[in-house]
């Protein structure tokens, strides 16, 4: 799996992504990123930004409201979430920039962080995608975007899946056959929902290529150690961040 650093090192990344000087991380200390709790995010922040060489003043955040929406990011927009919660850009779950230097940030505790770079042109995005975001269709239109503003194709684009509550835990109820026709499995008497496998399923219908598609496999319910679960531990999970910046 070309994904690295590994837990010593608090962080990992995505060497696929690496390759073509683009960033894309996320942390896995439980040190809490987000604003939801009155913890020493700014330290927090400051602290895992500084680790991967992002500027934590440039820092570009979504108020993610598990829409299928995606912002086109651009220099003006820096800063943006990075010192509150109302400083963030409203309304959307996906982010895309072809601006060099622009670090784009998402938040999740269980939902599945998607990074995505374009190879050829150099574009980047990153979704927010819980069921709701996955059952509209947040990572195809996170595609669609950069296929309309910066002529993606498909088969040029790299795909990484960071760390989410997987089908392992992910209990639901039976209200999901409604809004998915696979991805459900049924294990004594329960329905497990496979959030990374469906939007695998919407990456492929696009045309993104198997071998450009890396998953972290990791299961924030199972790996609670290292990521905060929602799931798990409720009202009083801290926020993993995950981070995107072409260099
Ligand atoms: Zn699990």
């Amino acid at each position: 799996m070309s994904i690295s650093s590994g837990y010593p090192r608090r962080y990992f990344l995505f060497d696929s992504f690496k390759k073509y000087n683009c960033l894309a991380a996320f942390n896995c200390d439980r040190r809490d990123l987000g604003f939801q709790h009155n913890t020493a995010i700014k330290e927090n922040r400051a602290n895992f930004l500084k680790k991967i060489k992002v500027n934590p003043l440039n820092l570009i955040c979504l108020q993610q409201v598990h829409s299928n929406r995606v912002y086109l990011a651009e220099k003006k927009d820096r800063g943006s979430g990075a010192s509150s919660y109302a400083s963030a850009i409203a309304g959307y779950d996906g982010i895309a920039t072809r601006d060099r230097s622009l670090p784009l940030a998402i938040l999740t505790a269980d939902c599945l962080p998607v990074f995505l770079l374009d190879v050829k042109n150099m574009a980047a995005a990153l979704v927010h995608c819980g069921w709701r975001g996955t059952r509209d269709g947040i990572a195809q239109a996170a595609l669609d975007m950069l296929k309309n503003k910066f002529k993606s194709r498909a088969k040029d684009i790299l795909c990484g899946l960071g760390p989410s509550i997987r089908s392992c835990c992910y209990q639901v109820g039976p209200e999901f056959s409604d809004y998915f026709s696979d991805g459900l499995a049924k294990r004594k008497g329960k329905i497990f929902f496979d959030l990374a496998g469906a939007n695998l399923k919407q990456l492929h219908a696009a045309g993104i290529l198997k071998k450009n598609i890396t998953d972290s496999a990791i299961c924030t319910f199972c790996r609670n150690k290292y990521f905060f679960s929602y799931r798990k531990e409720g009202g009083r999970a801290g926020r993993m961040m995950s981070v995107i910046m072409i260099k």
